[in-house]
């Protein structure tokens, strides 16, 4: 790093705690650096202090308004590690960390690109209330250094896949050593050899996480790309990625001495950390599995998040044995006992280990990730407690949230302070704390609603530019409207969520957006996975409408949808449409960011959103809008034009017309008044403070309890 100017050499620290990144008065520090650098980085500090021309950084150093706000925010920082918390009020801290969280994936932040979508986003916002909440959680995950990918299209729309560059200089990471100053490594056996692990150090706030890494000089080729990608592997890469998640990252922990006493496994990918728990307690306590399997389940935690079949790890008898062949002995069992562990149907030798099962199994509390999962997991797992009801089933949900400070514009937030009296937009999880939005003035709410949508629009626009000189179109400039309806799609281009559903009329959506009178403009993001190719069709689909005449300037594909492109996106539109096909979104979380700035949700009714929908309806409060009325059906084609036809309906009789409905004074006060309904009641329940006082409470602290007794 460039040696800083000393009155700033503190920004230095404020960049190496991702604190700084739900935090506008420190992101506004590096961005008033150099503001175009900033945008070039993808809003990352450490790149950013790198390449900063010396003279803007001597000039900063000179300026006693810059170095007076450096301060402010490093004592700031510093206030915020040190504080009382609320886990410091629950009597039960130590000193010394109690939970463990592993995830294949973190969205911490777009400068760490270690994270693919929704349960990646979901595991960062999960770290970063632990650490508000001073939980006492450390925790566990792979470091990519070619990240998930970066999404370009081609002339024709068709997504292309290039590497992401997690270089360590660049990023946050600080090698994990000993006392002795060495790196501190841990082996697994993969194979016919051992493969060595280091780790990175990430602090996220109060909450350390460790990436693991097999990129070293002494490991196989072939060991060494095992971190190289997300999802990026065929079967054999995938069960190694998880043995080194789940078993380096149990012995990477007992390495650096931060042992925990409870382990939650952030979806099916972690469960190996079990085995490597039961072998270390019968070493421990020269007991038999199933003794070791009463002793660790009271410390097990797990939490499943899709019913989509694709979304659990299955792995053949063959691959098991070829991974698992050594290591059976330490947990005193037979090779189809393990094996056993992961299948429906522990005798059936030909059934393939299902990380999601096994995980499970063994497990004392496990959970779905909205009400409607949760059943729905009941259902879908419910062959493995034969003899119980479904409904005894013991997979209870816990429902997701989203990290607010992290999700909240600065518009809002700086209303928030005004009216509610949060604390630089920190909203507690109390509704009557935001029970005060109600009596904001509608005008000063609509007010920070343009102030966003402009925002984003100007973003668009440069985005448009970009886009059209990189494929070589002449830019036919920006017809985008800072006044219009704006509509979001923004996830992942898995085919259940139905991006294209709007797409099924194209007269008819011709018509609503083109209407002189009431334009209505659409804003679509999003990646498919690498080898999804019909998500990548859905996304040529919707990229070439956008060039079509009648949809110009009305409808765009923006390119490389991150956290970044996804927080202006939440911050910026009117309405954010979501149209899965139910009971597939197991909760989705992007319309709880979208509600908390304010936006309006317009979505089928499935995951949080039904469950955020019957609440409001039991008091007869109009929040947003459904599409239908939470129709299952095995013909997606029939109900995907089902659903269309509901969109557009509701589209054309009542969102559109409640937008453009204005009073004298400009304000359109049916959309205000929906606006603080849908913020009053979504915002104090779906965000992860809330959700991570449930996990402390329900199953945290219930484990630490059975641990000390
Ligand atoms: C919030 C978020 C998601 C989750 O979107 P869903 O609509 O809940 O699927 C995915 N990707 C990114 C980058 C996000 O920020």
């Amino acid at each position: 790093m460039t040696t800083l100017p000393t009155p700033l050499a503190q920004l230095a620290d404020l960049a190496r705690n991702l604190r700084w990144s739900w935090n506008h008065e420190a992101t506004d520090l590096f961005r008033r650096l150099d503001p175009d650098l900033w945008e070039q980085t993808n809003h990352n500090p450490i790149a950013l202090l790198e390449q900063l021309d010396e003279g803007k950084l001597r000039a900063a150093a000179d300026d006693a308004d810059y170095v007076a706000a450096v301060a402010r925010a490093v004592g700031d920082l510093d206030a915020y590690l040190h504080d009382e918390s609320w886990f410091d009020r629950t009597g039960m801290a130590l000193g010394r960390p109690l939970v463990a969280y592993f995830s294949m994936e973190f969205g911490l932040h777009e400068s760490l690109p270690i994270y693919s979508g929704g349960l990646g986003v979901l595991a960062g916002d999960h770290l970063k209330s632990a650490s508000d909440l001073g939980v006492p959680l450390i925790a566990v995950g792979l470091r990519y250094q070619n990240g998930y990918f970066r999404q370009n299209l081609d002339q024709s729309g068709w997504q292309q896949d290039s590497d992401e560059d997690n270089t360590p200089e660049h990023l946050p990471l600080t090698p994990v050593a000993g006392p002795d100053g060495q790196p501190i490594t841990v082996r697994v056996r993969l194979l016919d050899r051992e493969a060595a692990i280091c780790g990175w150090l990430v602090q996220v706030g109060r909450v350390k996480l460790y990436l693991l890494d097999t990129d070293l000089p002494e490991n196989d080729e072939e060991d060494r790309r095992i971190t190289s990608r997300l999802y990026g592997g065929e079967i054999n890469m995938r069960i190694r990625q998880e043995i080194v998640l789940g078993i380096g990252g149990y012995r990477f922990l007992e390495a650096v001495g931060d042992t925990p006493v409870v382990y939650h496994m952030n979806e099916g990918h972690a469960a190996f950390l079990t085995l490597e728990h039961l072998t270390r307690t019968i070493e421990r306590q020269q007991c038999t599995f199933a003794e070791a399997r009463e002793i660790v389940r009271p410390s097990l935690v797990f939490t499943t998040h899709t019913p989509v079949a694709a979304g659990h790890d299955y792995f053949s008898p063959h691959l098991m044995e070829t991974h698992f062949a050594d290591y059976v002995a330490g947990l005193r069992l037979m090779m189809h006992e393990l094996i056993g562990l992961g299948r429906h149907n522990p005798d059936d030798y030909r059934e393939y280990f299902c990380m999601t099962i096994m995980a499970l199994r063994l497990a004392a509390r496990s959970n779905g990730v909205s009400k409607l999962h949760g059943k729905v997991s009941r259902g879908q797992w419910h062959d493995l407690w034969t003899g119980t009801p479904e409904q005894d089933v013991p997979i209870d949900h816990i429902t997701n949230g989203v990290h607010l400070p992290s999700f909240v514009s600065p518009e809002m937030a700086g209303l928030y302070e005004r009216h509610l009296g949060f604390r630089q937009g920190v909203a507690p999880s109390d509704p009557a704390a935001w029970a005060g939005i109600r009596e904001v003035p509608d005008g000063e709410l609509w007010v920070a609603r343009q102030q966003q949508r402009a925002r984003l629009l100007a973003f668009v626009h440069e985005r448009i530019r970009r886009q059209d000189a990189q494929h070589g179109r002449t830019n036919v400039g920006d017809g985008f409207d800072p006044q219009a309806l704006t509509i979001g799609f923004a996830r992942r281009f898995a085919t259940y969520k139905r991006a294209t559903m709007l797409l099924r009329d194209l007269p008819r959506l011709e018509r609503i957006v083109n209407n002189a009178k009431r334009p209505v403009q659409f804003i679509f993001a999003g990646k498919a996975h690498p080898r999804d190719d019909g998500g990548k069709a859905l996304i040529q689909r919707i990229s070439q409408l956008a060039h079509d005449a009648p949809f110009e300037h009305r409808l765009i594909f923006l390119e490389g949808y991150d956290i970044g492109v996804a927080r202006l996106l939440v911050q910026g539109v009117d309405v954010w449409l979501n149209t899965p096909q139910r009971p597939y979104e197991a909760s989705g979380t992007s319309g709880m960011k979208a509600a908390a700035n304010g936006v309006l949700t317009c979505s089928t009714l499935d995951g949080w959103w039904v469950e955020a929908w019957d609440d409001a309806a039991r008091d007869h409060e109009e929040i947003g809008w459904a599409i239908g009325h939470g129709e299952e059906s095995d013909n997606t084609e029939h109900q995907a034009h089902i659903d269309a036809q509901a969109l557009y309906e509701l589209l054309e009789r009542e969102i559109v017309p409640a937008f453009y409905e204005r009073s004298i004074d400009g304000v359109p006060h049916g959309w205000t008044a929906r606006m603080k309904r849908s913020i009053a009641r979504i915002a104090p329940y779906f965000n992860t403070e809330r959700m991570v006082r449930e996990y402390t409470e329900r199953f945290y602290l219930p484990g630490i309890q059975a641990a000390r007794d």
